[in-house]
């Protein structure tokens, strides 16, 4: 069987340090119905099925406040990609894509973006669609949709006019 993650022809594979420059703090799950790279969506979709984010429960009281956005960011580590890819071939046609041209789950640090609707909110676990990750990847964080969200900190000079 051929490896799925072996690079493609014009592929360009870039060599990793053995340690990283940064850590994280995986906060929960995402929980989908997709078991297999090739099952999910390349990017989710309101119109998708229900998935549930399930949060760690130290980190549970970090929810208080989230039902009042009907849209929320999440960031998630695509833990089953490569990262040393530097040049892409996405289609395997030969046409390549630098990777920071790209929205592909192979890069340095991978970590994926949604905006998700919140459809509802059970103590820790929320429910929710537009995801498009396989069922476990893990959650590194989750806040408001930068356009539902007005700064509840003091306005800061440098935030100009709109906000004073
Ligand atoms: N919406 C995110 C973004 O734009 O940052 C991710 C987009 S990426 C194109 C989505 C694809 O990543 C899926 O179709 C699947 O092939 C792959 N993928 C999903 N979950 C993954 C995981 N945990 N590890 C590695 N690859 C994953």
């Amino acid at each position: 069987m051929t490896d799925p993650d072996a690079p493609r022809p014009h592929e360009v594979a870039v060599p990793l340090p053995a340690s990283g420059d940064a850590w994280l703090r995986v906060i929960g799950r995402l929980r989908t119905p997709w078991t297999r790279r090739a099952d999910c969506p390349r990017q989710g979709s309101e119109d998708g099925p229900d998935c549930r984010i399930e949060i760690l429960p130290h980190w549970h009281a970090a929810l208080d406040g989230i039902e009042a956005y009907a849209r929320l960011e999440v960031l998630y580590w695509l833990d089953r990609a490569r990262r040393d890819l530097a040049v892409q071939n996405p289609k395997g046609d030969g046409v390549t894509y630098g990777t920071f041209a790209l929205r592909s789950p192979v890069r340095p640090n991978p970590i994926g973006t949604a905006i998700v609707r919140l459809i509802a909110r059970d103590g820790g676990t929320l429910t929710v669609r537009g995801l498009d990750c396989l069922d476990g990847t893990p959650l590194i964080d989750l806040k408001p949709e930068r356009g539902l969200f007005t700064p509840k900190a003091a306005a800061k000079p440098a935030d100009g006019e709109r906000r004073r």
